[in-house]
Formats: C-alpha cells, sequence, structure tokens
C-alpha cells in the first residue's frame, strides 16, 4: 500500500478525511473533497527553434467551487504530475476558505525543464498551454497565478494569449501580471510579508515580543529573503539565514539590507564576510524564537523535529513539516503556523489583483499592505479558534476553518441532500 506520508494526493485526502470526522459531518463531504470537481490533462505542443516538435504534458485541477471561481497557481517543472496538481489545488482550497477568499482551489503545470527552453520557446509553451485550457478558465470560472518557476513574463504572455483568443482585454483571468497591465503593488513581496504578519501575531499571543526576537529563515528566494528583510525591518534579530548552498549565522543579528546587496551582486550568499558558515542541517536546529523553514518541502522530519528550539515554525514553504514531525513539534509545544495560513498572503494579494482588475481601480501599497494584514489576522483568529475548541494543531484547526466553511456552501447550494 502506498505511503500517505509521501504521496501529496494521499496526504491532503488524509487531512479532508480527519476534518469531516472531527467537524462530525456527513461523509458525502468528503467524497466531494477526496478529489477536483474538474481536472484536466492536456498536450502541449511547441515548436523548438531549431524547427522540431516538442509536446509536453499539461494540467489543470479545478477541485472545489462551491465558494466561487477556482482559484490557483501554475507550476513549470519536471516533477509535475497529476498527483502533485490534484493536492496543490486541494491546498489552494484550504488556503482560500481559510483566508475568507471568494474562491475555490485550483491548480495546473506543464512538465518541463525550464532551464533547457529559450526565451522564445518558453513564450511557445506559455502561450499553447493557455490556448489548450483557454475554454476552461475565465475571470469568473478559473483563475491562475505564478508559482515554481513560473513569473509575471510569463503571467504577461498568457494574459495576451488569452485576451487574443477572447478578442478583448481580459486581465482579470489571470494574477502576478506586470504592474503595467493590471497586477497589483505589493503583489511581489506578498507571500513573505502575509508570512511575517502571521507569525508576529502568534507571538503576540504567546507573549513573545516579536521586536528583539531571534530569528532564523531556511532559503532566501522570494518567500525567505522578503520575510528576513520585514523581520529585520521590524526589528527582530535575523541571526541566520541560508539558500540551497548552505548558511549564515551571525549572534548579534545579521544586516538583511547589507546581505540583499551583497547577494545581487555575487548571487549567492557564499562568502558574505560578516557571518560564519553554517549548514542547512544546523539552521534549522537553532536555539531561535522563530523558525521560518521557507525553502523546500519535508526539512522537518522525525529524525530532526525533537531537535528544533524554535517556540514557533512558521512554514514559508508548502509542507516543510511531515506528519509525523507536526506530532513531535505538538508534543513539544512548539507552536507552528502552517502553510496552508502562512504562504495564503500570496493568494490573497492575487485576490486583490483580481477586484483591482474587476473594478477598474487600482490601490497604492500601503493599502494593498494593511487589507493583507487583516485578511492574515481574521484567519489566525479563526484557525486559532478552532484550535481550541478542538484541542488540535493549528495545522488541523486550519481544515477545520475551511471544511465548515466549504461545506456551509455546498449545503446553502444544494449539493448535499
Ligand atoms: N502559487 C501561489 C500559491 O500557491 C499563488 C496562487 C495565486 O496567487 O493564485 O499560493
Amino acid at each position: 500500500m502506498a505511503d500517505a506520508s509521501l504521496n501529496p494526493y494521499l496526504r491532503a485526502q488524509q487531512s479532508f478525511k480527519e476534518a469531516v470526522e472531527v467537524l462530525g459531518v456527513e461523509m458525502a463531504v468528503y467524497d466531494l473533497l477526496k478529489q477536483p470537481l474538474r481536472f484536466f490533462e492536456v498536450a502541449v505542443p511547441v515548436v523548438r527553434d531549431d524547427g522540431s516538435l516538442a509536446v509536453f504534458r499539461g494540467y489543470r485541477s479545478q477541485h472545489n467551487d462551491a465558494l466561487g471561481p477556482t482559484k490557483g497557481g501554475l507550476r513549470f517543472h519536471p516533477d509535475v504530475d497529476a498527483d502533485e496538481v490534484k493536492a496543490l489545488s486541494m491546498w489552494m482550497t484550504v488556503k482560500c476558505a481559510l483566508l475568507n477568499l471568494p474562491y475555490g482551489g485550483g491548480k495546473g503545470g506543464v512538465a518541463c525543464d525550464v532551464d533547457v527552453l529559450s526565451d522564445r520557446e518558453l513564450e511557445r509553451l506559455s502561450r499553447e498551454y493557455i490556448r489548450a485550457i483557454s475554454l476552461v478558465i475565465g475571470p469568473d470560472k478559473d483563475i491562475p497565478a505564478p508559482d515554481v518557476s513560473t513569473n509575471s513574463q510569463i503571467m504577461a504572455w498568457m494574459v495576451d494569449e488569452y485576451s487574443r483568443i477572447r478578442g478583448e482585454n481580459t486581465f482579470g483571468l489571470i494574477t502576478g501580471k506586470p504592474l503595467i497591465i493590471g497586477g497589483s503593488a505589493g503583489r511581489v513581496k506578498a507571500t513573505g510579508r502575509g508570512l511575517v504578519f502571521a507569525t508576529r501575531q502568534l507571538a503576540h499571543a504567546l507573549g513573545i515580543e516579536f521586536a528583539g526576537s531571534r530569528v532564523a529563515v531556511q532559503g532566501f528566494g522570494n518567500v525567505g529573503s522578503v520575510a528576513a528583510e520585514i523581520c529585520f525591518q521590524l526589528g527582530a534579530r535575523v541571526v541566520a539565514v541560508s539558500d540551497k548552498d548552505g548558511g549564515l549565522y551571525a549572534e548579534e543579528g545579521i544586516d538583511v539590507q547589507k546581505l540583499l546587496a551583497f547577494k545581487r551582486e555575487h548571487l549567492s550568499l557564499k562568502g558574505y564576510p560578516e557571518a560564519e558558515f553554517i549548514t542547512n542541517q544546523q539552521l534549522l536546529e537553532l536555539p531561535v524564537d522563530i523558525l521560518f523553514p521557507a525553502a523546500l518541502e519535508n526539512q522537518i522530519t522525525a529524525d530532526n523535529a525533537h531537535r528544533i528550539q524554535a517556540r514557533i515554525v512558521g512554514e514559508g514553504a508548502n509542507g516543510p513539516t511531515t506528519p509525523e514531525a507536526d506530532g513531535i513539534l505538538f508534543d513539544k509545544g512548539v507552536m507552528v503556523v502552517p502553510d496552508v495560513l502562512g504562504n495564503a498572503g500570496g493568494v490573497t494579494v492575487s485576490y486583490f489583483e483580481w477586484v483591482q482588475n474587476q473594478t477598474r481601480t487600482y490601490w497604492s501599497e500601503d493599502e494593498v499592505n494593511q487589507r493583507l494584514e487583516t485578511y492574515m489576522a481574521k484567519a489566525m483568529i479563526a484557525m486559532h479558534e478552532m484550535h481550541e475548541r478542538f484541542g488540535v494543531t493549528l495545522r488541523k484547526a486550519a481544515y477545520l476553518v475551511a471544511v465548515a466553511r466549504i461545506t456551509e456552501a455546498m449545503r446553502v447550494r444544494g449539493w448535499l441532500t
């Protein structure tokens, strides 16, 4: 039998099942949530620069749209497959419902290696993929966004292709666009910012003063570097950061602005003079108040969870903590801001982008950031209430909030008997 903790689809199903059982709602709810309502698998033919034809496999999963059109990113990665896309769309359902966004969960992707494609080939791939799924997406149906190895330029090509097919500019089709064609202020930094907002709020509830707290950040990509920068700006002591080549440690705290300038120049953290080198494993086990795993999945496992010394773990990555490790951290009293809240800042500002596109009015970055903070805070409160009511981890509590909301929507819509 397949190991549920390794297959993301089985893991997502298990989480929904537990939530349905704890809430005591009928099993029909689980039957509707255990698989996407709709799932598309498409061929994506791309003419290579040498004139040959390469055919890639593309996917789009629309998990549940009881609360509104489906929403979620598109990834271009060799590991993309049907089960992964389905699981990721289920996590999007949870994120959107938890944040109280009027959306269900979606996700898509193409199995490909962007490193071997030229810019022109990448553009053709992006356009062909959108053509292949154009009938099933739309601003009121399913709204894609960036994810692993996709960015605002790719979103621009995609919205252009869709607009050409429709014969009208349809900026509300996709989020994470460049600002000049309807992107939102604050979208690029939204995930890292949301992660810090949520974690700071939990720290406050636990009586930990955020300013002056000791912080370690694993991962220095879009989420980790922004989280480190904002922690630094808010007066936290960022004692360690890392990227895939290893980490940096400075007891007195790292000047993150200086480090960002160093990284821009050297394209790596390696060799930064004002800190000592540590490994990614050492970083995870440092005596800090707050640890942000913002790199890869399965970083905190049954092997190292008992050595984690942080009081709060703020998950920026998807699935950085295995289910076994979750149990160990819970028993140790370590609080985990789960990924479905921790990295939901991105989709929340995507929602703001879509609202701005639909209403043709645009907000300042301050306005976006303030609204983001309000949405994150409300989600945290709802999750915390479920945590106290049922005595479960914050992660399980997040699923309880989401499943309760989706169930209510499905019930009033008449989907349940
Ligand atoms: N790909 C991001 C996520 O997984 C953003 C999705 C969106 O903005 O729709 O949350």
